[in-house]
């Protein structure tokens, strides 16, 4: 696959799967955008310059995803300097955890005005931004399918992910674009590390492939649906998770 002068923005990209995708992309002739968000510590820019640098020098944009406007102002300074964007991964993501009795209605909020508010601000961008017949993937998850147990927050923002891929993909459609979902199942990064360890054996123990899924089977399915040739597949959910969720 080839993406050779296509311009690929991808959301929370300072490391994990976001990481993993500007590597994959780069690695393939993408000209690759990192964004992150500040922290007291500087460690999210210290992050994102170092996957910018690992991948010969990367345009890097500080924008918390969840800011309508400055989620306009990242894409246009893209658009300036790169002069515009092909590729756009809505990957930016985070964990909450809390049953509903102990979930504080402000946790509830951060998740879906990241998971799900911050893909509705990328795409409004995207409709006067994006170059046509681009290419456009939501990173949802199993979650949406499933509704784990102290994910009301998480799972309701990437089933709503999973609605807003659709309509998107109805409305992108003039344009030559496509709107696709990846729905990763349990992926070895930092978002999991925080799951005691006998819970991680167990959801194993479900997946029919026997293992937790890498960085690598997340990037594949997003330069699949990225891909030139995958023009006619839109508004569709590509699960990858072992078999965990079918
Ligand atoms: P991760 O290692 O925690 O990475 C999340 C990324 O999102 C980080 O780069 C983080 O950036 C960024 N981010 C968080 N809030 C942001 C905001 N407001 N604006 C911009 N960026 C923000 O998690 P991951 O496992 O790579 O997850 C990537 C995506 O896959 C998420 O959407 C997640 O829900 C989804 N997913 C993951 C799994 C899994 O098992 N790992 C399963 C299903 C779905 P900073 O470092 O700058 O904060």
């Amino acid at each position: 696959m080839d993406f050779t002068g296509k311009v690929v923005f991808v959301t929370g990209s300072s490391r994990g799967i976001g990481a993993g995708l500007v590597r994959a992309f780069a690695a393939r002739g993408g000209i690759c955008v990192v964004n992150y968000v500040d922290d007291a510590a500087g460690r999210n820019h210290r992050d994102a310059e170092a996957v910018a640098s690992e991948v010969g020098g990367a345009m890097t944009v500080e924008c918390d995803v969840a800011d309508h406007a400055r989620v306009g102002e990242a894409m246009r300074a893209i658009v300036e300097q790169l002069g515009g964007i092909d590729i756009l991964v809505n990957n930016a993501g985070i964990l909450r955890d809390r049953s509903l009795k102990r979930m504080a209605p402000a946790d509830f909020e951060d998740v879906v005005r990241v998971n799900l508010g911050g893909a509705f601000n990328t795409l409004q961008h995207a409709t006067t931004l994006l170059r046509p017949g681009g290419r456009i993937i939501n990173i949802a998850s199993v979650a949406a399918f499933t509704g784990f147990f102290g994910q009301a927050n998480y799972a309701a923002s990437k089933a709503g992910l999973v609605a807003l891929t659709k309509v998107a993909a109805r409305e992108f459609a003039r344009q030559g674009t496509t709107v696709n979902c990846v729905a990763p199942g349990f992926i070895d990064t930092e978002i999991i590390k925080d799951m005691p360890a006998d819970v991680t054996e167990k959801f194993v123990e479900q997946i029919p492939c026997g293992r937790l899924g890498q960085v690598d089977d997340v990037t594949n399915a997003v330069l699949f649906l990225a891909f030139r040739e995958s023009g006619y597949i839109t508004g569709h959910v590509l699960h990858v998770n072992g078999g965990f969720y079918m």
